[in-house]
């Protein structure tokens, strides 16, 4: 396929979700979508809708902005408020709240915040301003983790002493793992985050077809891989099979992209843990400087708080995250909690649940409640036609 809307054929999606409900037979089926950007490409194109009802689609932890702890946050700010720091981030962080407000409100009382698209942006921020540190809010998991380490190397190259990293970048695996072992949940399958397998290849996901017997498949993020992906796990758990299978072919190679990985191996190594929202402490779970580039790494520069910050009682990210219940269970999802005024990270970031959910899944649950007396309808009067 060449072109975008060849991968929206709505023929080729119904013919699909057929074949899904023949080999799953009315079977309930919970199938986790571990990446963000699924959720989105799922609730914008309507998918749940055009799946059998059989097939639950869960929510996985795959947002790193949404999965980030409070305390992290106010570490961030606590940062951004020294003098002479200019603190740079992507923008979907500057809302997301800490426990006394957001990046954005430290800017409104005078803290110097920009947002950029690039870590590489930030440090041509550096060479513009040599009086100042230059500080980057480094978040995601491998997929954005291999252009922070690039950065490091070229700072580190022209040996520009004003730039550094607050680094709080997250590795899926141990929080798939988490997931795994989570007595609140039970899966039968998963698709795999096609982005970050560019990066980390296939190899790493075979644990949890050979060591929890449950099918991967690695997905890409148009409407038609979704339900390609769906299918591929339905056929696999159709024909007794668990394995790690690539449907986003087109894009992942078995094997990633060797020279990110070795870049960020350079860079970076395991934190022995991390706190992730609502999954807890994990082990070996998320990257930080090498000690030989100490003086590039934000932490060891300026002094943060690093204290340990409980949720709002209101906010069910954690569960959310852990996929226990769908974004619009949350009690205050849609009435305190929306876009323009977030509790919670899921609600803030363009890939949190919440958000998708407010955006286009919000339609298709009204849809769905209106649809109900309708079918109740039908039902009662064919039962009363076959009585009669
Ligand atoms: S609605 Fe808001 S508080 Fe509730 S889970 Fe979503 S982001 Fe968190």
């Amino acid at each position: 396929m060449k072109y975008v809307d060849e991968f929206r054929d709505g023929e080729v999606a119904r013919n699909l979700s057929s074949e899904i409900a023949r080999l799953s037979k009315g079977k309930p089926l919970k199938i986790m979508e571990v990446c963000g950007g699924h959720t989105h490409t799922i609730y914008k194109h309507g998918i749940e809708d055009v799946l059998p009802p059989n097939i639950d689609m869960v929510h996985g932890p795959g947002c790193p902005v949404c999965v980030l702890p409070m305390g992290r946050i106010d570490d961030a700010i606590a940062i951004a408020r020294q003098p002479n720091v200019i603190f740079t981030t992507f923008g979907d962080m500057m809302r997301v709240p800490g426990s006394k407000g957001s990046l954005l409100d430290a800017k409104a009382d005078g803290a110097d915040v920009r947002f950029v698209y690039s870590p590489l942006d930030a440090l041509k921020l550096a060479h513009q301003h040599p009086d100042k540190q230059v500080v980057f809010f480094a978040i995601g998991f491998e997929t954005t983790a291999p252009s922070t380490a690039v950065t490091l190397l070229r700072a580190q190259a022209e040996g520009i002493k004003n730039f550094s990293v607050f680094c709080n970048h997250v590795m899926i695996i141990p929080g798939i793992k988490a997931i795994l072992d989570s007595p609140d949940m039970r899966l039968d399958g998963f698709l795999g985050p096609g982005h970050v397998c560019m990066v980390i290849g296939m190899r790493p996901y075979t644990f949890i077809a050979r060591d929890y017997g449950k099918p991967v498949v690695l997905a890409g993020f148009e409407p038609l891989d979704i339900i390609q992906s769906v299918y591929m796990t339905v056929k696999q758990l159709d024909e007794g099979r668990c394995e790690v299978e690539n449907q986003y072919a087109r894009v992942v190679r078995p094997e990633g992209n060797p020279k990110a990985l070795e870049a960020m191996g350079r860079t970076m190594e395991l934190r022995p843990f991390f706190e992730w929202r609502g999954l807890g402490f994990i082990n070996h779970s998320a990257l930080k400087l090498r000690p030989e580039l100490a003086q590039w790494d934000a932490e060891t520069k300026f002094e943060v708080p690093g204290i340990r910050v409980a949720d709002p009682k209101a906010c069910q990210c954690g569960e959310v995250l852990k996929g226990v219940i769908k974004p619009w269970e949350c009690k205050v999802f849609g009435t305190a909690c929306t876009p323009e005024t977030p509790i919670g990270t899921c609600m803030v970031s363009s890939e949190g649940a919440c958000a998708a959910y407010f955006n286009y899944g919000r339609f298709s649950l009204a849809a769905q409640r209106s649809r109900l007396p309708v079918i109740n309808l039908t039902q009662a009067a064919e039962t009363a036609v076959k009585g009669s």
